[in-house]
Parts: structure tokens; C-alpha cells; sequence
């Protein structure tokens, strides 16, 4: 068909910007243009002339207007190829407060309008599995980790939250990554798996992985910009000849991507931003290197590439949603992130 068509002559790499709209009434804008055709023009606050303004390209650019189910549906085809078997990997790039958790979870808090892709792609995995219901049998199942300092761990998910915030050093569980084998897409038997049949199900999980979250970010000094969300969905699917199918979803919210100034920061922070920045462009390195076809790719370089090697490169496809904060004053993180976006895609 046709979407198989125009994947194939892109690769299975794409990557879209986001821009997020400008809080308050900060005046400076370093938003130039943004076409229809993914093109994106910036400029530099400190020159207003022509040799500040820089042109970058991409698969699509999503400007501050676009809404939540917009930037859904430009993604939701990659998201359905994974009830057909695919291992899809879809990632948030950005500095801290660029957007990231909005796109995916969508806006904090308790409301369930603007909902981001996590729970808009789960909805639409269920109706996908009940519409073909009389040719194949799904199940679906999520696991929910994250990265931090080079560990994978897994928050305890207690409904009392109390209990939480006293115990959230002792029982984050450090998980093992076992060997990589097979197509199963995420090696972490260990996590624990949450079998979903709805919607409200979902929600559920996600109110109670939220409100952890928060409970530990602020034990932990707002750690959940600092460390890497992954929800993994996991798809069996069984039809009616028998034959069966495994594939994984991953929905990544990495940690932030700013730089932190050396001469500022010490001790454990330096230590974290460290980490980040390494795990940040050994993805960057493996995205390049599957994009470039090389013949090595440097999986075991971060713990985020191993754990998700079997779902970057072979026929799985990725998706990195590179946002920007369009104030002047991020000038310098935005140009960075775009020259990320730009290695990868
Ligand atoms: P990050 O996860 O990258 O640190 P957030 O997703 O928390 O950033 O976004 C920072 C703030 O901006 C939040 O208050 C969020 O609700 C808001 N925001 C981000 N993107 C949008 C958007 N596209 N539309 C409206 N508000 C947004
Ligand atoms: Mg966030």
C-alpha cells in the first residue's frame, strides 16, 4: 500500500519538531517560518539580520497551534504497523520544559482533555484489536521503567501514595537487562507487566505511574527531567491459523537535553548531567549509524540503546520528535537540539 511505499523511500527513520506556544508575554521569538513541507527557518535574537537566520528540514514541523490529535494523526500509522508486528520506538527530545511530557502524556494534572500520544495510541491499539477481533486475537500489556544515572529501574506501584514518599530510595528496584535475543523487543523480565484491556485501564495505570512519579521527583530533586520514561506496550496477537505475532511499542520521554555548566555544578548533579549527555548521544550515535546503514552499530554504548536494540534498526522504525522552546533566551539549546534532530534524520 501506499504508506508501506513511502516508508520504504524514506528508511524507518523520521524525525518531526515540535514547537511549544511562548509562555506570558516574553518578546523575543526565535521562530522565523515553518512550512508545510517540514522546513523550518530560526533566527538568532542576538542578529536580527539575514546571516542569523538558519534553514533546517525535517519529515514535519508542528508549530505552536497544532494540537494534541493533529500531531496524532501524523503519527498513528507508525503506531498501527505495530499490530502488524513491528517493534516501533518513538522518542521526545528536547531541553527541560520544551515540551517533552506534554507531547507525550500530555498537560499535568487530573483532566483527560488534550491527552498526549501514550494514551491516544493504547485507545487506539484496543479499537484496532476489537475491529479485527474475528481474524486475530491481541492481548496487550505495558511495562513502565525508567533510566537514571545508567540504571534501570522501576517505581514500586503502590495505590497508597504515602507509603511511597518515605520508601521511594529503598524500593526503586534496579532491574537487569538480560541478553538481547529474539524479537521480543524489550529484555527486562523483571519489570513488572501490566495486562491492559481499556481505556480506563490505561488511565489507571497512568494516574498511578504519575502521581508516583511526582511523589519521587520531588524526594529526588525534580529527578523526572533528569531520567528516561519508557512505556512499553507489548502486542500478542493470534489468528486464526494459529500462527502468532510479538511486537513492542516504546514511548519514550528522555531526560532533558541541556547543557549544564561544569563551573556551576558539582557532585551529583554534574554526575547526572553527565549521564544524560552520554546516553544522549550514544542514541544520537545509533540513529546515525542505522540511518548511514554502517555495519556496526554501538547498541551497548547506554543502557537505553541496549535496552531497546532490538527495536532500533532491522525493519523497526523510530520516530524522534525533536522540540523547542521558542523564547529568545533557550536561543542557544534550541540550535543544539536542531543539530541533533538534523544528525539523525
Ligand atoms: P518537558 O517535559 O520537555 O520538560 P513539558 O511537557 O512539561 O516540558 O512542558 C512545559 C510546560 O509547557 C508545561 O506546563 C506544558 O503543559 C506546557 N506545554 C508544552 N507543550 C505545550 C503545547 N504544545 N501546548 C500547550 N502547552 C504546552
Ligand atoms: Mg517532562
Amino acid at each position: 500500500n501506499l504508506y508501506n511505499m513511502v516508508q520504504d523511500l524514506k528508511g524507518n527513520i523520521r524525525v518531526y519538531c515540535r514547537i511549544r506556544p511562548a509562555f506570558g508575554d516574553r518578546t523575543s521569538n526565535v521562530i522565523d517560518y515553518i512550512g508545510d513541507d517540514g522546513s523550518l527557518v530560526i533566527s538568532d535574537p542576538l542578529k536580527p539580520q539575514k546571516d542569523g537566520k538558519k534553514v533546517f528540514q525535517f519529515n514535519r514541523v508542528f508549530g505552536p497551534t497544532a494540537t494534541q490529535d493533529e500531531v496524532f494523526m501524523d503519527t498513528q500509522p507508525l503506531i498501527r504497523s505495530v499490530m502488524d508486528g513491528y517493534n516501533v520506538c518513538i522518542f521526545a527530545y528536547g531541553q527541560t520544559g520544551s515540551g517533552k511530557t506534554y507531547t507525550m502524556s500530555g498537560p499535568s494534572g487530573r483532566s483527560t482533555k488534550d491527552m498526549g500520544i501514550n494514551y491516544l495510541a493504547l485507545s487506539d491499539l484496543f479499537q484496532m484489536s476489537n475491529e479485527r477481533k474475528d481474524i486475530v486475537n491481541y492481548s496487550i500489556q505495558v511495562q513502565m521503567v525508567e533510566i537514571y544515572n545508567e540504571h534501570v529501574i522501576t517505581l514500586p506501584f503502590h495505590s497508597n501514595h504515602a507509603y511511597v514518599t518515605s520508601f521511594v530510595f529503598l524500593t526503586m528496584h534496579k532491574l537487569e537487562i538480560r541478553s538481547c535475543t529474539g524479537d521480543n523487543g524489550l529484555s527486562l523480565p523483571d519489570a513488572k507487566m501490566h495486562s491492559v484491556k481499556s481505556t480506563a485501564d490505561v488511565l489507571n495505570l497512568m494516574k498511578l505511574g504519575e502521581a508516583n512519579r511526582v511523589v519521587s521527583s520531588t524526594a529526588l530533586n525534580n529527578r523526572s527531567s533528569r531520567s528516561h520514561s519508557i512505556l512499553t506496550v507489548h502486542v500478542h496477537g493470534k489468528d486464526v491459523s494459529g500462527s502468532t505475532l510479538h511486537s513492542c511499542l516504546h514511548l519514550v520521554d528522555l531526560a532533558g537535553s541541556e547543557r549544564v555548566d561544569k563551573s556551576e555544578v558539582t557532585g551529583d548533579r554534574l554526575k547526572e548531567a553527565q549521564y544524560i549527555n552520554k546516553s544522549l548521544s550514544c542514541l544520537g550515535d545509533v540513529i546515525t549509524a542505522l540511518a548511514q546503514k554502517n555495519s556496526h552499530i554501538p547498541y551497548r554504548n547506554s543502557k537505553l540503546t541496549l535496552l531497546l536494540q532490538d527495536s532500533l534498526g532491522g525493519h523497526a522504525k523510530t520516530l524522534m520528535f525533536a522540540h523547542l522552546s521558542p523564547e529568545g533566551d533557550s536561543f542557544g539549546e534550541t540550535i543544539s537540539t536542531l543539530k541533533f534532530a538534523q544528525r539523525v534524520s
